[in-house]
């Protein structure tokens, strides 16, 4: 029977058979409708977490309502140090929580790692950052004036997160928000709920110690029924949500109905360009980590490569032979590079998705195929596939969560291969392979890549979190992490304040009285 530790991680997390899946810190309580969570790498049965009824719902927000009045007032500073004890038992259960995230999503270990050390990092860019939150000083027209901003706290900021990275955007959006001042209420994904308790007893711990109000972290758990809840609720100004396009066109107008806002992160559908001058080597290293990693369910994945044909036949040759080296199996066992699709939906997806490709005329330079036998229980292994494809294709068009990837063709200017990068909905992740300075420059200038993310000589996936992570168009404009990304979850106020005798008017309107 398969363990890899399993048991013990989730001891060590406090995971336990059955679940409430409501929780606002040191209390739990759920009255919902039961998800029993099942791991894609063997099948079995991880646990169960009660959902979230409305009455429950009710509960937690009234809670963190009251959570945000304290939690507000404590200097951002001091609301860093939470944060920065919250990074220090993610070191310590690094370790677990990798491990969870690997069986419960199926990513490798080293993904899982990957993930966990990716809430670190959050952690302590959000402890530097609660001394930084800066506004700017101006100088007013009037004498005896000084105008300057300030950035006030919002209130309860609701996280609706995606199962493929079940615990690290919860963290993207947290870690700030707290230092912002803020409290959360996540619902995570339905498909990965076991992760999501698993975080809420670490940071419930955290808060705890420090003798610190109920509400600073609630966790709330369902499907999307759960999350509209939150997406109609007055009282939360802002929602960041996470996952498919479809998902996000919902969540933004039911947000904008009520005048919220939103901060979107959704879909991709990323290219890597690869001109003349690449290093091959360095391309099919990147190429394949981005589109097999993670079994392609990254919203990063290479979906994508633009290939000059002068190189086309050697790229294509080099990427055959290392899908050929490629070894899919359970992801927990570090021999291998390909762990399974997060359920069946996703591998009937992938099936259909190569089977479209097909009848628009792509043709099969790797196979894929759905994996049985012994390891391959789950039903949830599938071979990474390499398409030779049409730009214009409706399946190249579209984000499709697996490990399939297309190679299109460019000919002549560098100028060709970017439009046809860009001729998609999405806009998250974009990267070319040069060693040309002018096409690298041409890629990175205002008429180059229309993407939130633009690399060269690395490939789409893997962002780091010093800079503000999100894309264009359909990808839904939203940017989280590192650079500015905190100021969305403060509100920005401007004050003018009068240390003069008189009342002078801007613009030098004159009011006698
Ligand atoms: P999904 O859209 O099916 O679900 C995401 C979350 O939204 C879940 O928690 C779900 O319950 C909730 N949800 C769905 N409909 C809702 C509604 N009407 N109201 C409120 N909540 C609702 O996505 P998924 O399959 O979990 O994740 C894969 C997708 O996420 C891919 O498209 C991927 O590219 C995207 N993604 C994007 C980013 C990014 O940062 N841009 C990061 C990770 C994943």
């Amino acid at each position: 029977a398969l363990d890899f530790g399993i048991q013990e991680a989730l001891e060590k997390l406090g995971v336990k058979e059955i679940n409430e899946g409501t929780s606002t810190g040191s209390e739990n309580f759920a009255s919902g409708e039961t998800i029993s969570s099942y791991s894609p790498v063997d099948g079995a049965l991880i646990g169960t977490v009660i959902g979230t009824s409305e009455a429950d719902y009710e509960k937690a927000i009234a809670t963190a309502g009251e959570a945000f009045k304290t939690w507000r007032q404590i200097p951002a500073p001091q609301r860093g140090e939470i944060v920065r004890q919250f990074g220090e038992k993610l070191r310590e259960l690094k370790e677990p929580l990798g491990k969870l995230v690997s069986y419960e999503m199926g990513k490798s270990y080293q993904e899982g790692l990957g993930e966990v050390q990716e809430m670190i990092d959050i952690c302590d860019f959000a402890v530097g950052l609660s001394r930084q939150l800066h506004g700017l000083t101006m100088h007013s027209e009037r004498p005896l004036h000084r105008m300057y901003e300030q950035y006030h706290p919002l209130g309860i900021v609701g996280i609706i997160s995606a199962f493929n990275f079940p615990v690290a955007v919860w963290s993207w959006n947290t870690a700030l928000a707290w230092v912002c001042g803020d409290v959360c209420v996540w619902k995570p994904s339905e498909k990965t709920p076991i992760c999501g308790i698993a975080c809420q007893n670490i940071i419930a711990e955290v808060l705890r110690e420090n003798y610190l109000p109920e509400g600073i972290s609630c966790l709330i758990n369902g499907d999307y029924r759960v999350g509209e809840f939150m997406t109609k609720d007055k009282r939360i100004p802002l929602i960041s949500a996470t996952g498919s396009i479809r998902m996000g066109k919902i969540v933004a107008q039911a947000v904008a109905a009520r005048l919220g806002k939103s901060l979107l992160e959704l879909g991709g559908n990323n290219a890597i360009i690869v001109t003349p001058d690449a290093d091959i080597k360095m391309t099919v290293i990147g190429a394949v980590f981005g589109a097999v990693g993670t079994a392609g369910q990254r919203c990063t994945s290479t979906r994508r490569l633009i290939i000059h044909e002068k190189i086309y036949e050697q790229v294509k040759e080099a990427l055959v032979s290392a899908y050929g080296q490629l070894r899919i199996g359970n992801p927990l066992d570090q021999n291998n590079h390909v762990g399974p699709l997060i359920d069946k939906d996703a591998v009937e997806l992938y099936q259909k998705a190569l089977e479209k490709a097909e009848q628009e005329g792509g043709k099969v330079l790797v196979q894929g195929g759905v994996l049985d036998g012994p390891g391959y229980e789950s039903g949830c292994y599938v071979k990474p596939a390499i398409v030779e494809a049409d730009n214009s294709f409706e399946i190249v068009q579209e984000e499709t969560f697996a490990p399939i990837l297309y190679l299109l063709k460019y000919s002549g200017e560098v100028t060709n291969a970017i439009a046809t990068q860009n001729n998609v909905v999405q806009g998250l992740s974009s990267a070319i392979m040069t060693n040309n300075l002018r096409e690298a420059e041409q890629f990175l200038s205002a008429a180059g890549s229309d993407c939130g993310i633009a690399n060269v000589n690395i490939g789409t996936s893997g962002a780091e979190i010093g800079g503000a992570f999100g894309g264009e168009k359909e990808t839904g404009g939203g940017r989280e992490s590192g650079s500015d990304a905190w100021k969305i979850y403060m509100r920005r106020q401007t004050n003018t304040i009068n240390y003069s005798t008189e009342l002078p008017l801007a613009q030098g309107i004159k009011f006698d009285l």
